[in-house]
């Protein structure tokens, strides 16, 4: 089983990564350099994560030991939402690179569709608890992004939280220039995404799976909410093969060919998370899986839904 997936740039991009969402400043550092002396290359940062420098002090420290080179590694972060503005574009990318203390990163993301009023505050909000938005339009946008490729800050360039007719708006804008070499969404046994990986994969365009364990430290969670991690069904799978859920949550992704990239900031979890290339689940485990499908997103970013271009009031 390939332990990595081409883009459309001809990279190969490692199928398991490490996610930093929610990662503690105090604690990001030492994760990263857990996951690279586990065998990770590939690590899924973002400037809205706020950890950015805690980040880039791990990796930077597994660099200067020599545990790997900058070559051997797979960073990605993503442009912020106050940051949709053309002219903005490359200082978010420069600010990101400085945090992480690199001079280019293999993938950079447009974090979600919607463009929010630029300033100091990440997501802003009006008296309602709605989303303050710019004018900004993602095509404008993805031309600062071609940019960054053409000044060598960034090797590819690709979307997160897009639906399909915003992929196709992209794909046909006159004058094209990159096509997006990834789209990040949330992705799990409880939002399976058939149709949007079908349509992606069709396009070149490949997938990465965010929340492959259902996000259970997502500060929103209510106790009621559905959790993969406990799941009977998912943990007899796991059983069956002496493997854990999370193994087997982030082996699902893998034989469908998508990118998957779990959060832990727990040396011994980050270890087991990338234990994933020694087993498979069989074709009736994987469509037994696939039917545990129930429309389920942890990540809806509900303060935006009466954004012009927030992407999940269509069916893909
Ligand atoms: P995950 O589904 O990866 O779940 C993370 C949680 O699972 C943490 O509480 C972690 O605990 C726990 N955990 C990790 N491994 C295990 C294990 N083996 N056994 C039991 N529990 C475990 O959630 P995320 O929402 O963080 O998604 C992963 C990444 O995807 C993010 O961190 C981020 O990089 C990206 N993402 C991108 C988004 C986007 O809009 N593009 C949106 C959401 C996520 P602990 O850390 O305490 O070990």
């Amino acid at each position: 089983m390939a332990t990595s997936v081409k883009l459309n740039t001809g990279a190969d991009m490692p199928i398991v990564g490490l996610g930093t969402w929610k990662s503690p400043p105090g604690k990001v550092a030492e994760a990263v350099k857990a996951a690279i002396s586990a065998g990770y290359r590939h690590i899924d940062a973002a400037y809205v994560y706020q950890n950015e420098t805690e980040v880039g002090e791990g990796i930077q420290a597994m660099l200067k030991d020599g545990v790997v080179k900058r070559e051997e590694l797979f960073v990605v972060s993503k442009l912020w939402c106050t940051f949709h503005d053309k002219a903005a574009v490359k200082g978010a990318c420069q600010k990101t690179l400085s945090d992480l203390k690199l001079d280019y990163l293999d993938l950079y993301l447009v974090h979600w569709p919607m463009g929010f009023k630029a300033g100091s505050e990440l997501i802003p909000l009006d008296s309602e608890g709605l989303t303050i938005n710019d004018e900004t339009n993602f095509l404008d946008t993805w031309e600062a992004m071609e940019e960054l490729v053409d000044c060598g800050l960034v090797k590819a360039i690709g979307v997160s939280n897009f639906n399909r007719p915003q992929l196709e708006s992209l794909f046909n804008k006159p004058g094209l220039k990159h096509k997006p070499a990834n789209n990040q969404v949330e992705c799990h046994p409880y939002l399976t995404q058939d149709k949007l990986i079908s349509y992606c994969q069709s396009q070149g365009v490949t997938l990465t799976a965010y929340s492959p364990l259902g996000s259970p430290d997502r500060p929103w969670a209510k106790p009621e909410d559905p959790s993969l991690l406990e799941d009977p069904n998912i943990k007899a799978i796991a059983q069956k093969h002496n493997k854990t859920s999370a193994q087997v949550l982030i082996r699902f992704h893998v034989q469908r060919n998508v990118i998957v990239i779990p959060k832990s900031i727990t040396p011994h979890r980050i270890a087991e998370n990338f234990q994933v290339f020694d087993f498979q689940l069989s074709d009736e485990e994987m469509k037994t899986v696939l039917g545990f499908n129930r429309g389920f997103r942890v990540c809806p970013m509900q303060w935006a839904v009466k954004h012009k271009d927030y992407p999940f009031n269509v069916e893909y």
